[in-house]
């Protein structure tokens, strides 16, 4: 286990405004991830910062440890919209440290108490600690919980994914998420080629997601990169030494060719049309309110919480 650095850092501001995404505010609450993913595309937010995306991504996680107290006070403003804020777009907001610091939750709290709407994406069960928010959050602004679940193979995730909890557990977390009323689903991701980009890969884990009760799937093919692609082709030649002809092919830029983007596309709609998955990963708002009250009517009472 390499020894590991947690810097507590404060910032001054929280919301981070995006662009090109169906999403137009993201949170992180940490700089770095200890999960150490080879494939991880937000490795490059460590280098743009000076720090060191290949060998401390994971072993220097920056704590935002006034994060809560800051959103607060973006949120409180007049010009707040409350539009859908994307949490843990570049850090894993469920990675061990959370544990200690809480600094999702109190984002989280922050967010139910001024009615602001959230889409989580995270590999880590932790959130399930969180439940209460969750439900509560569900009921007065709208939730959207995305577990990201890149193969059922336990020894491939073991080699891709080498600190996150095994594949039956995400999917466990799944289920429990979508028992209590969050809006749940999985994110096929990332599609690595000639390791999970088979057709009966691909259908394991759709089928595999609904069985745990997933609203929605979404997918991603990987993208390689600055900082991530000498991560991944390290990877490649340590564990796979035959395909870095096949990624030096298909990977002469940042995305993988449209064609096989196209390819993967069909296959994943065909698996999920052939077992009903049809909702989207994200909604619009007059979707989301109807949620709202779909969630009023399946009478789930949220445990009481601070309100404004
Ligand atoms: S869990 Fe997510 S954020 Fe963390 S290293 Fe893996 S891909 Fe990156």
């Amino acid at each position: 286990m390499p020894d590991r650095q947690f810097p507590e850092i404060q910032v001054k501001s929280v919301l981070n405004r995006v662009e090109g995404m169906p999403f137009r505010w993201s949170i992180n609450p940490y700089r770095g991830c200890s999960h150490a993913c080879p494939f991880c595309f937000a490795r490059r937010t460590h280098w743009f910062l000076d720090e060191d995306g290949v060998n401390e991504w994971d072993t220097k996680v920056f704590v935002k440890v006034n994060a809560p107290d800051v959103l607060r006070l973006e949120l409180s403003r007049p010009t707040w919209k409350r539009e859908t804020v994307a949490l843990g777009t570049a850090t894993d907001p469920y990675q061990a440290i959370e544990g200690r610091y809480r600094i999702t939750r109190g984002i989280l709290e922050a967010l139910r108490d001024f009615r602001t709407p959230v889409s989580i994406i995270t590999r880590g069960p932790m959130i399930v600690r969180d439940l209460d928010v969750l439900q509560d959050l569900a009921r007065r602004a709208g939730v959207t919980v995305c577990i990201s679940v890149a193969t059922t193979d336990n020894r491939l995730a073991r080699q891709i994914e080498p600190t996150v909890a095994p594949p039956v557990q995400r999917l466990r977390t799944v289920a429990r998420l979508a028992a209590a009323g969050i809006r749940t689903g999985v994110m096929l991701a990332p599609i690595l080629p000639g390791l999970t980009d088979q057709p009966k890969h691909i259908e394991a884990v759709i089928r595999a997601a609904r069985y745990h009760g997933a609203h929605f799937i979404g997918h991603n093919v990987l993208h390689l990169g600055d900082v991530t692609k000498d991560v991944f082709n390290q990877f490649l030649r340590d564990q796979y030494p035959d395909l870095v002809r096949v990624y030096k092919t298909l990977y002469g830029k940042k995305y993988a060719p449209p064609d096989y983007r196209a390819a993967i596309l069909r296959i994943v709609s065909e698996v999920k049309d052939r077992l009903g998955i049809r909702e989207p990963r994200y909604v619009e708002s007059s979707q989301r309110d109807e949620q709202l009250a779909l969630f009023e009517r399946q009478n789930i009472t949220p445990p009481s919480s601070r309100r404004l």
